[in-house]
């Protein structure tokens, strides 16, 4: 396939040997990407591995035992591991998110616990989205009472990517009729309900967790704000353009390899195919920039990168959906048999623009910012 020219927003020479090693690392999980599918199996292998090849810390600073690297190639990164497996993506980016907040909110004493075991291999999830709050995973609704040594909480958590494997859970609740976030080790007064029977993203695992009357410590409670990026926000856009980079790929292996008798030549010779996959081609290496320019902006720790990244998610989301539902057009019935990529590209597209904040959440940001008076 044609490549992209350059990009001015290409990871720092000097950080290159880990977008090489992220690629040899996605050639393998590309492997079992169909069968972690199937079987709806954490990729607890894949997760590992990037943890002993250094990725989990690498974008930390220095003073917590990082490499400090930029954001630019966190991006590409990501982009890299969400082509090859996007459950593993995601549940890298949730794991990551989780920890990089306690180290950055918590205080100093947390602060070295928490990179600590993040150093040491343990795992981090999030459980912030509430049954009934949806896309407000930011803005509990469910309060936490007072006790001796911090709050206790009755609820429940939605959609906890990788829960079932996590040391500590990143947690909020309102406390005082504010938000409160703490970093919690679960315990048995935490109840797993197995609801993650999904049509994409099946590896994540990402179940619903029930609250009974647990203990959220004091002395866990995240006190600080921080002007340090939080994985999240910058990766999501990264994630949907991993899919979209895949779908794309799939619907170019069959376009070029399927002849279609009546001609005699393969589908990709004909100009609806091509037009069409031009189109999508285009969208996606604008949502390519877009998406860097994000990651750039959190390099620059501009405070411009959260709005940034609203944008970036919405495109790189709608990319996604468009080129995967273009590769179940080209790849006609044989795309829509289960032993194709081009299906699984399909159901993996969606769940980009429904986790938050979703499109139309993103639309109704920026659409209130352009048209406010
Ligand atoms: C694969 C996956 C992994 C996830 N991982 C995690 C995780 O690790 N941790 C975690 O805490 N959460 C996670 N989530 C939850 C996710 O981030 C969202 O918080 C959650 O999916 C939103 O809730 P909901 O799906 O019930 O949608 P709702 O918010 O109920 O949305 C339903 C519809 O209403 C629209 N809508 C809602 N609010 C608005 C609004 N204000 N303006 C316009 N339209 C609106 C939405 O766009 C959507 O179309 C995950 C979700 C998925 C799908």
């Amino acid at each position: 396939m044609r490549s992209a020219p350059p990009s001015p927003l290409a990871p720092p020479a000097a950080e290159l040997s880990w977008l090489d090693l992220a690629e040899s690392l996605a050639e393998e999980f590309a492997r079992h990407a169909a069968r972690l599918d199937e079987t709806a199996e954490l990729p607890s292998d894949n997760l590992r591995r990037l943890h002993e090849a250094g990725f989990d810390t690498a974008w930390l600073p220095a003073e917590h035992g990082g490499q400090g690297l930029s954001w630019v190639t966190f991006g590409a990164v990501l982009t890299t591991l969400a082509r090859a497996c996007p459950s593993t993506a995601t549940i890298w980016l949730m794991h990551l998110g989780a920890a990089y907040g306690l180290v950055h909110m918590s205080d100093d004493a947390n602060s070295r616990f928490f990179a600590a075991e993040l150093a040491a291999g343990k795992r981090f999830a999030n459980a912030l989205s509430e049954p009934t709050g949806g896309n407000l995973f930011l803005l509990p609704s469910q309060a936490a009472r007072p006790v001796a040594d911090g709050f206790v909480l009755d609820g429940a958590k939605r959609f906890v990517s990788g829960c079932e494997a996590a040391d500590y859970l990143l947690v909020n609740a309102l406390v005082d009729d504010v938000p409160a976030f703490f970093g919690i080790t679960p315990d048995d007064t935490l109840t797993l309900v197995p609801i993650w029977d999904s049509v994409g993203l099946r590896a994540t695992r990402s179940q619903l967790i029930t609250f009974n009357s647990t203990l959220l410590p004091a002395g866990r409670r995240c006190v600080r704000l921080t002007d340090e990026p939080n994985p999240i926000p910058v990766g999501l856009p990264f994630l949907s353009l991993g899919v979209a980079e895949a779908a794309l790929e799939a619907l170019r292996a069959h376009a070029t390899s399927r002849i279609i008798p009546t001609t005699g030549e393969p589908l990709a010779g004909m100009q609806w195919v091509q037009f069409a996959t031009a189109t999508e081609y285009v969208k996606l290496r604008a949502a390519t920039l877009l998406a860097g320019q994000t990651a750039w902006l959190a390099d620059q720790r501009s405070p411009l990168t959260n709005p940034s990244s609203l944008e970036a998610k919405l495109l790189a989301n709608e990319v996604a959906k468009d080129v995967a539902a273009l590769g179940v057009k080209v790849g006609g019935g044989s795309g829509f048999l289960r032993s194709s990529p081009i299906q699984r590209h399909f159901r993996d597209a969606q769940a980009g623009a429904l986790m938050a904040y979703s499109a139309e959440v993103c639309q109704a940001e920026i659409g209130k910012g352009l048209l406010a008076p």
